[in-house]
């Protein structure tokens, strides 16, 4: 086995045995896949504490041919991330993207956009605390990285924009966008979305695709990273929009991924108030 190195973020580990660590990470270059660390919990020379969820390492890994465990050699940190763990709120925000970014991808599913998202949004909580745009803006460009861009502009129906309706449109999740009211009486799923929503998911959407048209002009090992604009989108969401966006979001990433997000049963609590619902300053 032909030993191989990577960049990567731990999405999350388990003991095994008294002194091994079965450890998922989201690589740049081999996707998401497991490996086993023989020895993590004692040697502080191949794993010195980097094999932690959120942690940015450099690895170094063998793996045969669709063998379903990776062998971990080794695992150098290359960001600390010591202020995500300083506040309840930034670790809920963080647990919400790296199991979000878990239950959207299978195992070795090529494409490192997601990837270069999950570094951005980590490094976007450690910078500061986490406002009610910064989840959105992760989970419309999660969506987009994984192929799932949303249509909000133009009405699945007729094709026209909908962004000057003064009614509300219809969000079909089904559709991956949105009807007009002059074709959403013939569709039942989804939910009402009001103009100001849409509006908020279009500045929010705005954002992602300048970060996800820097990346490509950067050659693609840039950051992806939507947070630029950040402050505009924040504008827009005031708690009542936040909620409804945030309940649009919920709503488009639901049949992309693998199993239930248990962070917001955990801690969806610490998100709502203390995120989501925090007034734009
Ligand atoms: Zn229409």
């Amino acid at each position: 086995m032909r030993l191989e190195s990577t960049h990567a973020i731990v999405l999350r580990t388990r003991e095994y045995g008294e002194s091994d660590k079965i450890v998922t990470v989201l690589s740049r270059t081999a996707g998401k896949f497991s490996g086993i660390a023989k020895g993590a919990k004692r040697s502080q020379r191949r794993f010195p504490g980097t094999l932690e969820i959120f942690s940015h390492v450099l690895l170094d890994y063998r793996r045969r041919p669709h063998a379903e465990l990776a062998f971990l050699d080794r695992a150098v940190l290359v960001h600390p991330w010591p202020r995500i763990l300083s506040s309840l709120e930034r670790f809920a925000a963080a647990s919400h993207v790296v199991e979000l970014a878990d239950k959207l991808t299978a195992e070795s599913e090529v494409g490192d956009d997601l990837y270069a998202l999950v570094a951005a949004t980590l490094a976007r909580i450690n910078e500061a605390e986490p406002g009610p745009a910064t989840l959105r803006l992760f989970e419309l460009a999660a969506l987009t990285a994984s192929g799932y861009r949303p249509e909000l502009v133009a009405c699945n129906g007729c094709r026209r924009p909908v962004a000057d309706e003064r009614g509300p449109v219809r969000l079909v999740p089904s559709l991956g966008g949105v009807l007009c009211p002059a074709c959403r009486t013939r569709e039942e799923g989804g939910v009402l979305l009001s103009p100001s929503a849409l509006e908020g998911l279009a500045l929010l959407q705005h954002a992602v695709g300048r970060a996800v048209a820097e990346r490509r002009l950067c050659g693609g090992s840039a950051p992806l990273d939507p947070f630029v604009d950040e402050s505009a989108a924040e504008g827009a969401l005031g708690p009542r929009v936040g909620r409804e966006v945030a309940a649009a979001l919920d709503l488009l990433l639901t049949p992309h991924l693998r199993s239930r997000l248990r962070t917001l049963e955990l801690l969806g609590p610490v998100l709502a108030n203390g995120v989501n619902g925090r007034e734009p300053e």
